[in-house]
């Protein structure tokens, strides 16, 4: 450490948090800064630990966001493995709970969140993987493999990309849970049904309208016993079932939370020397007209960035669309927008369930689109959706491919 006082502080070591080092010094070159991290880890990209690293088409070392001489390089401090007990703003001041304090000109939370826990009987046993960071992919590379067995809880993103992964590593998989489709947040029922036939067909067995009641400890694996009777043995147990926003420092120290740390559209919290960014922070999505939390990777990339040029004075509204994408077996999307299945959809295949373009509409105005093994198509989309027209569903054949 060179300094105790710092021009800007930013605690989180994600991908929102390594951005913002990005954003700062695209506008101020020298300013000090300080990076703390909860992990040991340099700052790293996530969407590999439940896809890529599974499938031989990454390698750990490839998903750092900067290798240790960048930050060396930008004059960055860091302070991995830290963990901060409190921000004083009316003070500037940061405090970890080494005793050590940090003052700052301006401070960026870019915490993340913490995966949700089971509230049932042997919900938080100790060996359970909420899989979330890359030790946590470490462990389960120790644990997973030929022969092995797996629960996972959870129909979301982690729990249908974790059972592929698994699958595909020759692990024997059961899923659990309570919708009736995969992915039912996203996904509408006639995709669901198809890509939950393609991980049955891929031998993982779907116990979808069913949920854990409780997990126990048997030698040195686990039972899991569902709503609706099911026993089921596991060397492994994956649970997601969400995550709750990092608000926590936010919150003790009376800046505004409503699901999530609520932000301005510079990424400004309710005190101005605090900003926020990535899973954590309620942002105004000003294509959409709407307040919302983004809890994905290119939200987090261009997020940070965007906090981290405000910090250093740039003065500019985040008015980026972040788009998201998945790899189930053979099926891969990117989306766009609010990708929501309660919405009015309409399926332009060009392959049923396999090949096309997903529109969700609301009012009769696209709100949100799915790229279904369609690529480079998120832009189309994006300025589709900024466009606003009413459009009849059916007029939108061919509107983006
Ligand atoms: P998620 O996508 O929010 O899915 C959680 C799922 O668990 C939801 O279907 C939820 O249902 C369900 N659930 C909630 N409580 C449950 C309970 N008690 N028992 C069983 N199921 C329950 O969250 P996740 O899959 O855990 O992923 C964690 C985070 O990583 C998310 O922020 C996600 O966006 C991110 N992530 C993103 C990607 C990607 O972009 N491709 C990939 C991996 C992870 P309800 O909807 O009814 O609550």
């Amino acid at each position: 450490m060179t300094a105790m006082n710092y021009r800007y502080i930013l605690v989180g070591g994600g991908l929102a948090g390594a951005s913002a080092v990005d954003g700062i010094r695209e506008v101020d070159k020298d300013g000090s800064i300080l990076l703390l991290a909860a992990e040991a880890a340099l700052p790293y990209n996530r969407p590999p630990l439940s896809k890529g690293l599974w499938l031989g088409k990454e390698q750990v070392s490839d998903i750092f966001v900067h290798d240790e001489a960048f930050y060396q390089g930008q004059g960055v401090d860091m302070a991995l493995g830290t963990a901060v007990s409190g921000i004083d703003p009316a003070g500037s001041a940061v405090h970890l709970a080494d005793g050590r304090t940090f003052s700052y000109g301006k401070l960026l939370l870019a915490t993340g969140g913490a995966p949700r826990k089971l509230s049932i009987p042997g919900g938080d046993l100790p060996g359970l993987s909420h899989y979330r960071t890359l030790g946590d992919y470490g462990s389960m590379r120790a644990q997973a493999g030929a022969g092995k067995s797996a629960v996972v809880i959870g129909g979301g993103f982690i729990g249908s990309e974790m059972a592929a992964a698994l699958n595909e590593n020759a692990v024997d998989v059961t899923m659990v849970f309570p919708e009736a489709n995969l992915v039912q947040r996203v996904f509408p029922e006639g995709l669901g049904r198809a890509i939950q036939g393609h991980f049955r067909a891929s031998g993982v067995r779907v116990l979808a309208g069913d949920a854990p009641a409780s997990i126990e400890k048997s030698g040195e694996g686990f039972v899991t016993h569902t709503r609706n009777g099911e026993n089921l043995p596991s060397d492994i147990v994956v649970v997601g079932i969400g995550i709750a926003p990092g608000v926590e420092l936010a919150q003790a120290a009376g800046l505004k939370v409503e699901n999530g740390i609520v932000v301005d559209d510079r990424l400004r919290t309710t005190d101005p020397g605090v900003y926020a960014a990535g899973d954590n922070a309620s942002f105004p999505y000003t294509a959409l007209g709407i307040r919302t939390r983004v809890e994905h990777w290119d939200n987090a990339l261009n997020q940070g960035k965007q906090a981290g040029r405000n910090m250093a004075g740039a003065d500019e509204p985040y008015d980026y669309m972040p788009f998201f994408f998945s790899d189930l077996f053979e099926f891969g999307y990117e989306a766009v927008g609010e990708v929501d299945s309660r919405l009015e959809t309409f399926a332009d295949w060009q392959d049923e369930n396999v090949t096309g373009v997903i529109y969700y509409l609301r009012d009769g105005k696209v709100r949100g689109a799915m790229m279904c093994n369609v690529w480079e198509k998120v832009d189309a989309a994006r300025n589709l959706i900024r466009a606003g027209e009413t459009v009849a569903p059916g007029n939108l054949r061919g509107a983006i491919h």
